[in-house]
């Protein structure tokens, strides 16, 4: 199975996506995370990458692509896949569609996470990432027990420089330009893309992505 989590940043995409990938087994391919990665190793992708992300706009899908290539080459070909936070632009649709092709593999599901944005503002605002393992909280709405460590894995929490508020402007305005028209490039194909409301609690969202996803009840 082979699932795309779509929607603004801050929509809670990576909260779900680390919950769902430890039911299901799933391998979770967050491009964001990796290349937050490559920063922090200092590799020449990083060093390229790291003006991009700063400024909140997105990294050349030529990067992006190698990056997810390589990535998938290091999973085992029948892992259900969960990518967050990628595709981000049409081309970088129809160069997923190729390299999972080669593979015999293909999209299956497309879940749209929507919500106001004054709520994403919000979520961004409040947000806090684990360094170590990219898990994802929320001061105000999913705090961990203890300030500023990982629940997961004790690791430290951080808060990101892109969520500062001019850049979280920024990364709104390239979602509308750059990735929502993926919203229709996935109608376009039958039954693929399902809507989900993410203005709700985090258990109300994984149960409304579960079903999405055809596992609720099962
Ligand atoms: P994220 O953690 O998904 O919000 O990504 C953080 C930043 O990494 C983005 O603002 C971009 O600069 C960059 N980035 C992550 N994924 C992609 C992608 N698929 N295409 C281009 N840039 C990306």
């Amino acid at each position: 199975m082979v699932v795309v989590l779509l929607g603004p940043p801050g929509v809670g995409k990576g909260t779900q996506a680390v919950r769902l990938a430890d039911e299901i087994g799933a391998a979770h391919v967050s491009t964001g995370d990796l290349l937050r990665a490559a920063r922090r190793e200092g590799t020449a992708l990083g060093r390229k990458a790291a003006e991009y992300m700063d400024a909140g706009e997105l990294v050349p899908d030529a990067l992006i692509l190698d990056l997810v290539r390589e990535h998938l080459g290091t999973l085992d070909p029948a892992t259900p896949i969960l990518f967050d936070g990628f595709p981000r632009t049409i081309d970088q649709a129809t160069g997923l569609d190729d390299v999972l092709a080669e593979a015999g593999r293909g999209v299956d599901h497309v879940v749209l996470f929507e919500a106001p944005d004054d709520v994403i503002v919000k979520r961004l605002s409040g947000r806090r990432s684990c360094l170590d393992c990219g898990a994802v909280y929320s001061i105000y709405f999913n705090p961990p027990a203890v300030d500023g460590v990982c629940d997961r894995c004790g690791g430290v929490l951080i808060q990101r420089i892109d969520d500062e508020p001019e850049t979280v402007q920024r990364r709104l305005a390239v979602y509308r330009q750059e990735t929502a028209p993926l919203v229709e490039f996935y109608e376009k194909r039958d039954g693929v893309l399902k809507r989900i409301r993410a203005d709700r609690s985090v258990d109300e969202v994984y149960e409304a992505l579960r079903t999405a996803l055809g596992l609720s009840g099962a």
